[in-house]
């Protein structure tokens, strides 16, 4: 009825759970994550190990490994095809990255470096799937904090790729186009000079990279991060953009926990699908959703969003926490 696609994927109820305060329940030996317990997850897709060491054995510094419990499944898919409704198999391949071989809860509490290592495995990841002619869109996302939805605490993020494009990525890359067609302009570049212009919605810079508030934020504090240059592929930065990216958006998460102390946020890489022309008018940005506030019936009912902070304000806290 509402043109949605919903992923029905029974295994994620086998997750493991919370413990009972819902606060954080793993110690080292029994998180699957920290190194050491390579054994507890899937063989890894990557890592990035000093030493030689083999694979799935400890000396990493970053490992990237097939989720236990995937939304979608790559090798096969069962659709149940019924005549009234539209199905697919849900195929897809869907990816766990985990940040650091310590078990660190938050990514603003690593090292610059090792964000930097983390965008990287992000890089070749995507460049990896991109490879393989069945998908067509490979999004990047991090649960961090329980209200966020992570099941486990230990710093981690996440890629589904898809054989569509997510409908958010579809819209926004629909509306940059119209942008495109009608002024021959970039709409994120024009944003970005324009709230450079006005600075009521800055929050930070630096040399290659801009973050506001945007002029209609669904979630209170919600911040994006936008490239000053022009580009619509995230994975083609080069290493000096994933260097400076990784200070600057540790320097952001920094700024909402100085604000807020432990929190929970999700953030989602939005970058043009690899085999698409919307390299002229998308241009790839991350965006940063700190849940303060909880989705709820207006939200469920109508599809917009009520925010009790204005972006002027939100903008203007953020710049004064450091
Ligand atoms: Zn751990
Ligand atoms: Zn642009
Ligand atoms: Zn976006």
């Amino acid at each position: 009825v509402s043109g949605r696609w919903v992923i029905i994927s029974s295994d994620r109820a086998k997750r493991p759970q919370p413990g009972p305060l819902g606060g954080c329940s793993q110690q080292s030996e029994a998180c699957p994550f920290c190194a050491g317990n390579e054994q507890e997850t899937p063989p890894e897709v990557l890592a990035y190990r000093e030493q030689t060491g083999g694979p799935d054995g400890p000396g990493w510094s970053v490992r990237v490994v097939p989720n236990k419990y995937p939304a979608v499944i790559t090798v096969s898919g069962t659709a149940h095809p019924e005549k009234l409704y539209e199905s697919r198999p849900g195929v897809g391949a869907h990816e766990v990255v985990i940040e650091s071989p310590e078990h660190a809860v938050s990514m603003a509490l690593l090292e610059d470096r090792q964000v930097a290592a983390v965008l990287h495995a992000y890089r070749d990841r995507i460049l990896d799937l991109g490879k393989d002619e069945r998908w067509r869109h490979v999004l990047v996302y991090k649960n961090e904090g329980r209200e966020a939805g992570a099941t486990l605490d230990h710093v981690h993020s996440q890629l589904i790729a898809l054989p569509e494009i997510p409908e958010t990525v579809v819209n926004e890359i629909a509306s940059a186009r119209r942008h495109y067609e009608s002024s021959g302009r970039c709409l994120f570049c024009k944003i970005l000079e324009h709230e450079t212009t006005e600075g009521k919605r800055t929050v930070d810079a630096s040399e290659r990279f801009s973050a506001l508030c945007p002029y209609a934020p669904r979630f209170p504090y919600e911040t994006w991060i936008v490239p000053k240059t022009h580009s619509a592929f995230f994975e083609r930065c080069t290493e000096q953009e994933y260097s400076e990216l990784a200070a600057f958006l540790r320097r952001i998460l920094t700024r909402l926990i100085v604000l807020f102390g432990k929190l929970s946020f999700n953030y989602v890489i939005h970058s043009a699908p690899h085999r698409d022309g919307a390299q002229g008018y998308y241009h790839w940005h991350i965006e940063i959703m700190p849940k303060l506030a909880q989705a709820a019936g207006f939200e469920w009912g109508s599809g917009s969003f009520i925010n009790p902070v204005a972006p002027e304000e939100a903008a203007r806290v953020l710049r004064s926490a450091l």
